[in-house]
């Protein structure tokens, strides 16, 4: 497949932007919120009542088969550096996508995979980033059912960072005399005063026992953290 311009030319072209193809919800949301953080976003659906719907809310909001090469090369799609891949159900419609935009040469690709055998396709197709929303969403909300936590992040190799409520075992002494590295594995990473912002703890930081702490460390060490009272 011959391109019609030199990956210079269309970086310099549409550098920030990024094309959200299906406007689903999971498709919605990222693109509003893309659209939110100023970022141009062109978003693609099939659907003509779905990009009515998000007609005043994107830069562009486009009605297209995805599927079908021509359509994307006359939105300029193969010009853009970040594409995501937001069709979840329709596997076919999900892989032809995909592997147009790879085709392409675009350097960042997401894509949303509904089951591990989807993700694996897409994987092998050349999709840089997949990504499972049911799935992820799903161990996070476990996290947060299990233990005290307010909210919940776990990175790749067994890393997290938690917002919780402070145990009584570190209340009212300075962060670096209540030895919560040592202790209980964790590093004590920003703090929130009722009624303030969050604000980086110090060693010198004094934890009151109505403020909330959010803590990073092994997803273990920040999960137990967390249970304690
Ligand atoms: P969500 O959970 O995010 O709502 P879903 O996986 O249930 O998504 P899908 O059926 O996969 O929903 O479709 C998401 C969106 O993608 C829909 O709005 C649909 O119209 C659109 N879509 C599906 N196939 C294509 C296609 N070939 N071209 C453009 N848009 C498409």
């Amino acid at each position: 497949m011959v391109r019609n311009r030199t990956p210079r030319n269309r970086r310099s072209s549409r550098q920030d932007a990024v094309v959200v193809i299906g406007l689903g919800r999971f498709g919605r949301s990222l693109a509003l919120e893309l659209a939110d953080e100023d970022t141009e976003v062109l978003g693609i659906d099939e659907n003509p009542e779905v990009v009515q719907l998000l007609s005043g809310s994107l830069t562009h909001a486009v009605r297209a088969d995805s599927t079908k090469e021509d359509a994307l090369r006359q939105l300029a799609v193969h010009e853009f550096d970040r594409a995501v891949v937001a069709i979840g159900t329709d596997l076919e419609a999900s892989i032809l996508t995909a592997s147009l935009l790879i085709s392409f040469g675009i350097e960042n690709v997401w894509a949303k995979a509904t089951s591990e055998a989807h993700g694996r396709i897409l994987t092998q197709l050349g999709v840089q980033h997949v990504v499972y929303p049911e799935h992820d969403m799903g161990q996070r909300v476990a996290h947060l059912v299990r233990g005290r936590m307010l909210d919940y992040i776990e990175f790749e190799d067994d890393f997290a960072m938690v917002k919780t409520d402070p145990p009584t075992a570190i209340l009212d002494v300075p962060l670096s005399s209540s030895a919560v590295r040592t202790r209980y594995g964790i590093t004590v990473v920003a703090i929130k005063r009722p009624g303030e912002g969050f604000t980086y703890a110090t060693p010198d930081t004094v934890v009151r026992a109505d403020d909330t702490v959010i803590v990073a460390g092994r997803t273990r060490a920040t999960e137990r953290f967390s249970e304690l009272r």
